[in-house]
């Protein structure tokens, strides 16, 4: 039955209390130090350097993980090397056993996992429990199914593994980017070298003992830690032959820059800056909620957030109040407690970058909306933000603020929604939102964007490619076209 306005509004007012409903930590433990992960076996450093993980919501020291230096990248790609020979040589059915066996293990250590992954990353534990654990699994499971069909995928060809792959990864989704190099890399008969970021290491220092319980041959998975030096490292080891890196679009093209004309292949997933359109008949209520996932699941970290609403201008004033009530009853706070919309920003640098940008709209003349909430005293935090009297030449609507802070616009026309949503260097994603079908695919014809959504945002699929046009990178990850990049076809 549908409300009247004033009862939905008598509804929006009431103030849910909820319980405080922490999900428990005392299954986890989580090593005081760890080593790196080469040869099949956690090994001391020759950097004999460490620094601390904390947990950024109470800037608690968590671990500490070693600064791998040229040397220990030296013997992970050696390991890896070496593995290659036997690795690429195996029946593809028990190298698929193994990636199942990966994946089944994903699962058992789910809840272990989700946790690290908030108290080393801030996001909110229904996140990680609900979306970064079981697509990570799933990502091991899907490309288990590719192992042995390879020449199926690839008629009349043949497909053969490269080498070994020097993966570099973000803190934005820890394990799941690792999933996304990981599988498919192994399913095609390669080796990997992985660095993950410096911020977020722990559950790729689980996902190493998970390789150890699954008795995965030494040296198919090496996993070094440390910053971007170890990174750089990685990405320019004369024997690595495939690199692949999620991360800003600086490094990205520093990275194409540092291996052009070696021979590596390479692939790059990138920042952006997506346009969420909503048209005036969008069912608005269903595009609120869309909105919201776009841009304020996992704090704005992610590179495919619908950063940019562009809202038909017949229905921006109904649109934006609903949406700024919405935002009222966001819940920041605690990661691990199960209630928790909005988690903590994942570093100090992080939430200065965001505070930064925040800071040139409201200088460049964009008007600000904050609800009120209690930030609390330690940790970094941001609140849920929305920015309207945006002009697309300000900053906020051009840079990526990889926070959660939305900027709006209007459009007029469905033409001008595409000149809009495509005037940006970037091309990750769009999302589009109306009641017609054959709108949303002249829409989709139009948008230079690697993924269009419809009338949804932020959904992921293991057997769906994913990547980008122009400043976003090229290469595609999920899918079939995810092993193409780590095969070569004769
Ligand atoms: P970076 O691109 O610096 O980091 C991504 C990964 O690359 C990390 O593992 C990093 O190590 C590593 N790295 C850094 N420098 C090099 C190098 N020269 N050679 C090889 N690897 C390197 O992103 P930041 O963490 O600094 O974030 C900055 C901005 O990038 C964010 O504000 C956001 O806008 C964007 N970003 C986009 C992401 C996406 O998914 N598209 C993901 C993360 C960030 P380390 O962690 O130690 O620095």
């Amino acid at each position: 039955m549908a409300l009247t306005k004033k009862q939905s509004d008598t509804l929006a007012k009431q103030v849910f209390e909820y319980a405080p409903a922490p999900e428990a930590i005392d299954h986890v433990k989580i090593q005081p130090r760890y080593g790196l992960y080469i040869g099949g076996k956690m090994v001391a450093a020759h950097s004999k350097k460490h620094f601390p993980t904390i947990n950024p919501a109470t800037e608690k020291t968590l671990s500490e993980v070693v600064e791998a230096d040229e040397v220990d990248v030296d013997r992970a790609v050696k390991a890896a090397s070496k593995a290659f020979e036997s690795w690429s040589h195996l029946s593809a059915s028990r190298r698929a056993r193994y990636l199942f066996r990966i994946s089944r293990l994903l699962q058992e250590r789910s809840r272990e996992l989700a946790v690290v992954e908030t108290m080393d990353g801030g996001k909110p534990i229904k996140e990680s429990r609900d979306v970064d654990i079981p697509l990570s699994a799933a990502h091991f499971f899907y490309y288990a199914g590719w192992a042995d069909k390879l020449e199926w995928a690839f008629p009349n060809r043949k497909p053969r593994p490269l080498g070994v792959a020097g993966q570099v990864i973000p803190w934005n989704f820890p394990l799941l980017m690792l999933a996304w190099k990981i599988a498919p890399a192994l399913a095609a008969g390669n080796t990997v070298v992985l660095k993950p970021a410096e911020t977020t290491p722990l559950s790729a220092m689980v996902f190493a003992e998970i390789c150890m319980q699954a008795e995965l041959p030494p040296g198919v998975v090496n996993i070094v830690t440390g910053a971007g030096k170890t990174g750089s490292f990685v990405v320019s080891h004369p024997d690595v032959k495939k690199v692949a890196f999620t991360g800003s679009t600086e490094v990205g093209k520093m990275i194409q820059r540092s291996i052009a004309g070696t021979g590596k292949k390479l692939t790059l997933e990138l920042g952006g800056k997506a346009a969420n359109i909503v048209f005036e008949d969008a069912p608005l209520d269903q595009a609120v909620e869309g909105i919201v996932n776009g841009i304020y699941f996992n704090q704005g970290h992610v590179c495919c957030a619908g950063s940019r609403l562009l809202v038909q201008e017949s229905i921006a004033e109904p649109l934006l109040e609903k949406l700024k009530r919405r935002l009222s009853t966001l819940r920041l706070g605690d990661p691990l407690d199960k209630n928790t919309d909005i988690g903590a920003i994942n570093s100090r640098a992080q939430l200065e970058k965001i505070q930064g940008l925040v800071e040139s709209g409201i200088e460049e003349g964009a008007e600000l909306y904050q609800p009120e909430c209690v930030i609390p005293e330690r940790g970094f935090w941001f609140p849920p933000s929305l920015f309207t009297n945006v002009s697309q030449s300000y900053r906020i609507a051009r840079e990526e603020i990889f926070g959660p802070v939305l900027s709006v616009l209007t459009f007029r026309t469905p033409n001008e929604a595409v000149e809009k949503a495509n005037n940006t260097p970037y091309g990750l994603s769009a999302g589009v939102w109306t009641d017609k079908g054959s709108r949303i695919l002249w829409m989709a014809e139009r948008m230079r964007a690697g993924v269009v959504w419809a009338n949804t945002f932020n959904r992921f699929d293991p057997t769906s490619p994913f990547g980008g046009y122009k400043e976003s990178g090229f290469g595609r990850e999920g899918g079939v076209h995810g092993l193409l990049p780590y095969l070569e076809l004769n």
